[in-house]
């Protein structure tokens, strides 16, 4: 071959062929120390935020500290005010508002701060063979083998009928106890070795272990029952029928670390979807007077639907957005149709360990950027919302001007499984919505992991989104 041809070859393959590569080839100078800056305040987002409602606490606290005020309905907005509406403790819309009216539309991230996790029934508290156990009903898609003989910690809130409602946070303080669900020893697992993953742990022995110590001097039914609800009376003033109105949740009792000899990536229990929730927060936060209202929308009860008040299908979102149009006297549904959503949820990251179920070619890998999605859904896109050809194009633009590193994402091989996230309900409200997020490794489980340039390139993304004019 002569070597004419073999320069053209070379020209055209890269003139012609999309290449993929590794993002750390591909860094703009700055970003190394902006992402490790910005990794250490998701780190401590995550510690902060281990339950929907406290995701809100520090958000609250992070928008405060940047100038935020509560949106009170009627409120005056001109260009740069920070404003937020707390939902019902669990979810919560923050904006900037933009020097173009709403009626040009907005430009919104939407990501959702629940995650899978172990919440109590409402009768949970019982006694066997002189051990105390609290029974669970998991919340969100878990592979409950998972779930055993890992430390948990419990978290939540107990609701009592005067009206008043007490906090609870067992396991994340100094020196505070732990709790967890025991499993079979291997020596007697013959049988449940044998079952199905999916099987071999039912979810009704997803109990956890409370207490063994029985009450002192007492010769009465229950005495180690008894005896830990001596110690919860004493130290939240709560008798057994408050559970009735408590939501009290059992997390993994891991903060999130670095993981790998370089460090390169996070390990933690709920990235899902909390490493985007943050990327959305954090770009919001440093917006000063973008051209349209910025908009990050963080959502609770994503991992069973998007169902319930506090939920991406609820009003509350739509009731947010009109009082903001309606400070500028402009009708919801023409703001609603010049919007762009960027519905920021994980995406599953190529795990070379599990390789049969990805289609390598449209799979997401760690380190390559922020994973576009243009559509999710199972099989045959059943459940999608499938951005346009045209939405995909315009968030092309946006991120290649802004040196962002990302990547086109599927989950997973067609006839694998399937996954959703809110896309679909914003779209319904007639906003345009493409799904991006971060490639995650181990998904749902209680110890997840991420690329640490994975991370940053979606908050990058979407700041880059949030500027966009
Ligand atoms: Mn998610
Ligand atoms: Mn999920």
């Amino acid at each position: 071959m002569s070597e004419e041809k073999q320069n053209r070859g070379e020209q055209l393959r890269r003139a012609l062929l999309y290449d993929k590569k590794n993002g750390y080839d591909q860094l703009v100078p700055g970003d190394e120390e902006a992402m490790e800056a910005y990794c250490t305040g998701y780190k401590q987002f995550l510690d902060a935020g281990k339950t929907e409602r406290e995701c809100v606490d520090r958000t609250v606290a992070l928008a405060e500290s940047a100038g935020f005020k509560p949106y009170v309905r009627g409120m005056e907005l001109k260009p740069g005010d920070k404003v937020y509406r707390i939902n019902r403790g669990k979810a919560i819309t923050l904006a900037v508002i933009g020097k173009k009216s709403l009626d040009q539309g907005a430009n919104i991230g939407a990501a959702h701060i629940d995650s899978p996790r172990l919440d109590l029934k409402q009768t949970p508290l019982y006694e066997t063979e002189e051990l105390a156990f609290l029974k669970t009903h998991y919340y969100g898609g878990i592979r409950k083998y998972q779930w055993v003989t890992i430390p948990l910690e419990l978290h939540g809130v107990i609701a009592l009928k005067s009206g008043q409602t007490i906090r609870v946070s067992i396991g994340n303080g100094e020196g505070d106890p732990l709790f967890t669900i025991d499993d079979l020893l291997p020596h007697l697992g013959v049988e449940q070795s044998k079952k199905p993953l999916g099987e071999a742990i039912p979810a009704e022995s997803l109990n956890i272990l409370v207490g063994s110590r029985p009450l002192e001097g007492d010769e009465g039914k229950d005495r180690v029952k008894l005896a830990a609800l001596e110690l919860l009376n004493r130290k939240y003033g709560i008798t057994e029928a408050d559970f009735i109105s408590a939501e009290l949740c059992a997390v993994p009792a891991f903060n999130a670390r670095d993981i790998g000899f370089d460090r390169s990536l996070i390990g933690a229990y709920g990235h899902d979807d909390r490493v985007c929730a943050y990327a959305c927060l954090a770009a919001l936060l440093q917006l000063s007077e973008p051209e349209y209202t910025a908009v990050c929308m963080l959502a609770d009860k994503e991992e069973i639907g998007s169902e319930g008040v506090t939920g991406m299908k609820s009003a509350a979102f739509d009731t947010f957005m009109e009082d903001l149009c309606q400070a500028q006297g402009i009708p919801l549904r023409v703001c609603y149709e010049k919007s762009f959503c960027l519905s920021a949820d994980v995406t599953a990251a190529y795990d070379p360990n599990f390789a049969d179920v990805y289609e390598k070619r449209n799979s997401a890998f760690v380190n390559y950027g922020m994973g576009l999605c243009k559509y999710t859904g199972a099989r045959g896109k059943s459940g999608a919302s499938d951005a346009s050809a045209e939405v995909v194009a315009r968030v092309r633009r946006v991120l290649d001007s802004a040196s962002v590193v990302w990547q086109m994402a599927e989950l997973g091989k067609v006839d694998a499984g399937g996954g959703g996230t809110v896309a679909a309900y914003m779209a319904e409200r007639n906003i345009d919505t493409l799904d991006a997020g971060v490639p995650v490794l181990s998904m749902h489980a209680p110890f997840e992991t991420v690329g640490k340039l994975d991370c940053y390139m979606t908050f990058k993304g979407m700041k880059a989104v949030f500027e966009a004019v």
